[in-house]
């Protein structure tokens, strides 16, 4: 069973292994439709369409594609499942451009594995008609355009690669796969004073229950 929360889907078999888990989300809209967040690697569409299949969502019920990243383990299956579920596609204006590799991603982390130029993109703040309702949150260090997605009805954090889940912790993505450690430790604290229930990291995690805690925990032993 993948719905881990009401109406919260965990997309079963998109890992490329059991070490390196990667939670797309399947996410249930006010009425019939439903959003895509994030995408996996290349060929991880194939997972997420057997997914759909198995619950009974038909792809064309996906309305919007929304990503927090550029990196190829968010974007590797943009393309295949935008052309399957016909469905606008939403990333941060900075994002969005490294994405249409225009220009090509020279940070950490592998760059998109084909260029994409995605309908709509959004700035800090927005609010977006999907999930329930999402403030689009550019939260950059980890790259320069990360967004995280904030649920204020449920109290619920997507957090991308700002986190990263280490059972009921979180800790910052490490500095390898990260483009600025110090700025990412700035969109960290700002997500501290959220209030939120459930953090719903992309790698380790999610934290269900006291997601918030866990992040205020991990900001208080940051420098000063
Ligand atoms: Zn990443």
């Amino acid at each position: 069973m993948a719905e881990i929360l009401p109406g919260i889907h965990q997309v079963e078999g998109v890992d490329p292994s059991p070490d390196f888990s990667t939670h797309v989300y399947l996410l249930k809209d006010k009425g019939p439709t439903w959003t895509l967040l994030d995408t996996g690697l290349p060929g991880a569409s194939t997972a997420t369409l057997a997914y759909l299949a198995k619950i009974k969502v038909e792809p064309t019920a996906i309305k919007r594609i929304l990503l927090t990243h550029l990196h190829r383990d968010h974007t590797g299956s943009l393309r295949a499942m935008a052309e399957k579920t016909h469905a606008r596609t939403f990333a941060h204006w900075i994002e969005a451009a490294y994405i249409a590799n225009a220009p090509k991603y020279d940070g950490p982390g592998s760059p998109p594995a084909e260029p994409f130029v995605v309908d709509e993109t959004f700035k800090d703040g927005d609010t977006i008609d999907a999930g329930g309702g999402l403030i689009a949150y550019h939260t950059p260090g980890h790259t320069p355009g990360h967004t995280a997605y904030y649920q204020a009805e449920h109290k619920l954090l997507f957090s991308g690669d700002l986190f990263f889940g280490d059972g009921e912790k979180v800790l910052l993505t490490p500095p390898d796969f990260t483009l600025h450690t110090p700025t990412a430790q700035i969109s960290a604290r700002r997500m501290s004073q959220l209030a939120v229930t459930s953090l719903l990291t992309y790698h380790g995690g999610p934290v269900l229950k006291n997601g918030g805690a866990a992040v205020r925990s991990l900001v208080q032993g940051f420098p000063h």
